[in-house]
């Protein structure tokens, strides 16, 4: 568990990055620190594994104080993942990614056994990637690397900041879908850095939007997709000018979700509430809010059920494809 209490960020200049933040992050948690450049999303993150000094205030990490760390056993133990990774350009890719296991003194086999496992879990396939050089990798799989070199000393907590808004749309897209899978698997606390909204719906279990060094509202996606406290948070699903309650002032139906595959077909008959594909997403999603899955009815017949996981991840993809729902 990460815990900021009053925490401030002054700056030498004196710029105020972080202003009084409160904040506390579970275990086990994909929390997503989402806000426009500038808001004091780095500068929040840093502070955890004390790249930056914060000014007033405390962070406890599992309700110790993180200065109270030895600073190496801190970092060792928070995975770091950055915008543009910072691969050794001289060392292989088993080099790069062996870094903190040796520095933990780990054997070698535990090493490379590590490597396999998390080379296949990100799709590098690890007899072809592990001895090349980064060099020899596109863009995309050097960013994957980072991810594996992350997570290779098993740290309790993996802090990223931006790590795929520079690649090309589809490998962020893939890489996306990749790391959804992984936060299951793996089961860690993530601390992720994002100013996209799309990303932010398709992979937080909560998202906490910050302005000024501030925050404006943390909740559950589905939560900031029914009531975003107000016009800043809006602006983030906005199109063009135009400010709109994302999901329920558009004419999206249940029949949409079923367009786009978002549901599952199951023989489950249990006695939940059905509804049919003509169905506004309001009146779904004030169903889901009670129940946790919703048997889908069309032309009178059962085609199988939704809950709100798909129904996050339906705003998510409109957001991608129009930027606005
Ligand atoms: P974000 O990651 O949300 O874009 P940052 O945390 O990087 O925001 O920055 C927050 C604020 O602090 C910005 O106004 C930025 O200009 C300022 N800032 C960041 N780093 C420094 C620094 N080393 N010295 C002075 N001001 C800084
Ligand atoms: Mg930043």
């Amino acid at each position: 568990m990460i815990k900021f209490e009053n925490v401030s960020k002054y700056y030498d200049n004196g710029n105020k990055a972080v202003d009084s933040l409160n904040l506390t992050i579970k275990e086990g948690e994909f929390f997503v620190l989402i806000g426009p450049s500038g808001c004091g999303k780095t500068t929040t993150l840093k502070m955890i594994n004390r790249l930056i000094d914060l000014s007033e205030g405390t962070i406890y990490l599992d309700g110790k104080k993180i200065s109270e760390y030895n600073i190496h056993e801190l970092r060792w133990n928070i995975g770091y993942v950055l915008q543009q990774i910072a691969l050794f350009p001289h060392m292989t890719i088993e080099e790069n990614i062996a870094i903190v296991p040796e520095l933990k003194k780990w054997d070698k086999k535990k090493i490379n056994n590590k490597i396999t496992d998390l080379l296949e879990s990100v799709g590098l396939e690890p007899e072809k990637y592990r001895h090349r050089k980064p060099s020899e990798l596109s863009g995309g799989e050097q960013q994957r690397v980072g991810v594996v070199r992350a997570l290779a000393a098993d740290p309790n907590i993996i802090l990223m900041d931006e790590p795929f808004s520079a690649l090309d749309p589809i490998s962020r897209k893939k890489l996306q879908q990749d790391m959804g899978k992984l936060k299951k698997k793996i089961n860690k606390t993530i601390v992720f850095v994002t100013h996209d909204m799309q990303e932010a719906l398709a992979l937080g279990d909560r998202i906490c939007i910050m302005q000024e060094g501030k925050i404006v509202q943390c909740d559950t996606p589905e939560a900031i997709i029914k009531n975003p406290k107000n016009d800043f948070v809006r602006n983030f699903f906005k199109s063009g000018n135009v400010y709109r309650t994302p999901l329920f002032e558009s004419d999206y139906r249940v029949k949409d979700l079923i367009e786009e595959h978002l549901y599952e077909n199951t023989d489950d008959k249990e006695d939940t509430n059905c509804v049919n594909t003509e169905e506004s997403l309001e009146n779904l999603f004030s169903l889901l809010t009670k129940e946790k899955s919703i048997k889908i009815e069309q032309n009178g017949r059962f085609i199988g059920t939704l809950n709100m996981e798909h129904l996050v991840k339906f705003v998510a993809n409109k957001l991608e494809k129009d930027g606005e729902i």
